[in-house]
């Protein structure tokens, strides 16, 4: 059984690709290749697993998108920023990281926070100041290591 969903959608010179779930050895991005569109965007919002089975197809994937294709990764989890830190080829030179998640943590309520960020909020690789969407507490806690977890900025 699949555990990926892909939902794609043509807007003029745009593709615009929901993946939904895991991305593993059974992830297919075929469908995907030689669609012609100028900027192919990604939304990783509902991914919740990745494994290196995984990343491999990804990387072959990315590899076979033309050069001049603009790639867009938005609304990136941790396990997605990791990668992109990480792993060599996973995120294409040149492609654009428009949001992301950044972990933090509420020392009041004792509770993780996983915070939407801008990539153009995050200034000299320090975590942006946020509250805890839970309790409101002001000025939480960044959960990682800042220059590493913001390491992928210097890729753009
Ligand atoms: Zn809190």
């Amino acid at each position: 059984m699949k555990r990926l969903t892909i939902n794609k959608q043509i807007l003029q010179d745009e593709l615009s690709v929901e993946l939904i779930g895991c991305i593993d050895e059974d992830s297919d991005f075929k469908e995907l290749a030689g669609l012609g569109q100028e900027t192919i965007s990604f939304d990783f919002d509902k991914i919740s697993m990745i494994n290196s089975c995984g990343i491999r197809e990804w990387i072959k994937f990315i590899d076979l998108l033309p050069a001049r294709c603009n790639i867009v990764y938005k609304n990136c989890p941790q396990i997605i920023i990791e990668q992109i830190n990480m792993v060599h080829g996973f995120f294409r030179e040149g492609s654009v990281i428009e949001s992301f998640y950044a972990p933090y943590y509420c020392d009041k309520c004792g509770k993780e926070a996983k915070v939407h960020l801008k990539s153009d909020t995050v200034k000299n690789r320090k975590a942006p100041k946020s509250d805890c969407p839970n309790c409101g507490n002001e000025n939480i806690e960044f959960d990682a290591i800042e220059g590493q977890y913001f390491s992928f900025l210097g890729k753009i």
